[in-house]
């Protein structure tokens, strides 16, 4: 199977990756819906971890937000894996590769991708609610700038809101179409890491108009994909064998 999938990716000039959460456990972030995955694990909060990742919650209890945001989804530390590092070095190799994330860790970036869709934004971009001023993520990490663990705006002391699509809010629409574009262009299309149990942007893979779709992930997907290779395992472990890194 791995041979056939290395021969599918020499051959291919346009790559497009569609991933989730599931790519960034092997860089110690754990995903939702796994079996080690945080809707699983019991947090202190006294909420569900959906209801508290919603919009509504963000502006009812900013405080309760942001002590689960720290606790459970900023992972300063983090790594990209050998995941993250395979595409960005087929992209150093000549290839188009696109990558469509659902994630918010900004790992694609840091390992050198040049084509990334954060479907879901970025833990790396912050805005001041009020008066829009953008900030990084050491700015809101930063326990000076926050007060009862909420992060102010130095210039206006509005709350700091990060740039994540929280449940019950839309997706960028430049970021959609630009994903769709890609995913519509590519010749092969690896799905890896993700339940695709979110919507929209599960439903974006079904703009692949090109020849070969791979699978790669832990567990049996909730949503359905027809895949002509599909493979259950770790992917940065398999992307990196891949790879040869
Ligand atoms: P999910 O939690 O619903 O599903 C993750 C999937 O990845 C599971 O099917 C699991 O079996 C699989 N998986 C876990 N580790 C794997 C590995 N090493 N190799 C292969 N497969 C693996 O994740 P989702 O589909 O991305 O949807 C959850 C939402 O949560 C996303 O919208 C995302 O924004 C957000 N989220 C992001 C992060 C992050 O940025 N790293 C972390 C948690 C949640």
């Amino acid at each position: 199977m791995r041979e056939r999938l290395k021969k599918i990716i020499e051959k291919s000039q346009h790559l497009v990756f569609f991933g989730g959460a599931g790519v960034s456990t092997e860089s110690g972030i754990p995903d939702f819906r796994s079996e080690e995955g945080l809707y699983k694990t019991r947090n202190q909060f006294g909420y569900r971890p959906e209801e508290i990742v919603s919009h509504e919650f963000f502006f009812a209890h900013p405080d309760v937000f942001y002590r689960y945001y720290f606790a459970f989804m900023i992972h300063p530390q983090a790594k990209p894996n050998a995941c993250h590092r395979a595409l960005a070095k087929w992209e150093q190799e000549g290839k188009r590769v696109s990558v469509i994330t659902q994630n918010i860790d900004g790992l694609h970036d840091m390992a050198g991708s040049g084509e990334v869709y954060e479907l879901h934004g970025s833990i790396h971009r912050n805005n001041c609610v009020k008066c829009g001023k953008t900030y990084d993520l050491p700015y809101i990490l930063d326990e000076k700038n926050t007060e009862k663990n909420i992060p102010y705006c130095h210039r206006c002391h509005g709350m700091i809101k990060p740039e994540v699509v929280l449940f019950g809010e839309p997706l960028d629409q430049e970021v959609i179409e630009g994903a769709v574009s890609a995913i519509s262009q590519g010749d092969t299309l690896i799905i890896g890491g993700t339940s695709l149990a979110v919507y929209p942007a599960a439903g974006y893979v079904g703009a692949f108009r090109g020849g070969n779709v791979i699978l790669i992930n832990k567990e049996k997907t909730l949503g359905e994909v027809e895949a002509d290779i599909s493979i259950q395992g770790p992917i940065g472990e398999i992307m990196g064998s891949i790879a040869g890194i």
